[in-house]
């Protein structure tokens, strides 16, 4: 059996928080999600979620430094040493080498990436529903764009690294949930990861 150390990626609207959500259940692991996290403490309005706000309202990436020391702090708790799944992190090429640092450290490294595939159209469509029924203040048009933007020049370029060693598992992301949830419960499965 292999420990679940797992990353899901995919654009915004691509259904990763609803999917990563079932895995970690399933599998009894963490799920860790950075903009959960920011999101939390924006609510609170913590000294954290003030820093924050503005920058995610706009649609725009909080620093890595920042976001590394949340991700170092929530994989240090007692619940993350069998396994997690990362929802939204890393993001960029900076925080792939941040994340690097601090497994190695470990003598660990992730165990499979699941890339969430859906066409451009479909999570346009997937967003303008979230906004409607959930109210994200950051689900507006002008940040839609920017995020889906941001995720073609930062984020998709840290699945060719992960790609490059062996770990990337592409789902096909349009179908019912639970058919979705099948398919990557039997690439996990292929690699060993089971609950
Ligand atoms: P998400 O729920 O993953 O779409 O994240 C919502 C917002 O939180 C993003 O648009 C960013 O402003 C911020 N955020 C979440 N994760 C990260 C990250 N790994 N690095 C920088 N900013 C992030």
């Amino acid at each position: 059996m292999t420990a679940a150390r797992l990353l899901i990626v995919g654009p915004q609207g691509s259904g990763k928080g609803t999917q990563g959500a079932r895995i970690s259940d399933a599998l009894g692991i963490p799920t860790v999600s950075t903009g959960d996290v920011f999101r939390a403490n924006v609510k609170d309005g913590t000294e954290l979620g003030l820093k924050v706000k503005a920058i995610i309202d706009a649609g725009d990436l909080v620093p890595d430094e920042l976001t590394s020391a949340i991700v170092r702090d929530r994989l240090e708790q007692p619940d993350a040493a069998a396994g997690f799944l990362l929802d939204g992190y890393p993001r960029n090429l900076g925080q792939v080498g941040d994340l690097d640092a601090f497994l190695t450290g470990r003598g660990e490294a992730l165990t499979a990436v699941i890339e969430l595939s859906v066409p451009r159209d479909e999570s346009i469509s997937r967003l303008s529903l979230r906004a409607a029924e959930q109210g994200r203040a950051d689900d507006n048009e002008e940040s839609i764009a920017k995020r889906l933007a941001i995720y073609e020049s930062e984020t998709a370029p840290i699945l060719d690294v992960y790609r490059e060693r062996g770990v990337v598992d592409v789902i096909d992301g349009v179908g019912t949930l639970d058919e979705i949830t099948e398919r990557i419960t039997a690439a996990l499965a292929a690699r060993g990861i089971t609950a």
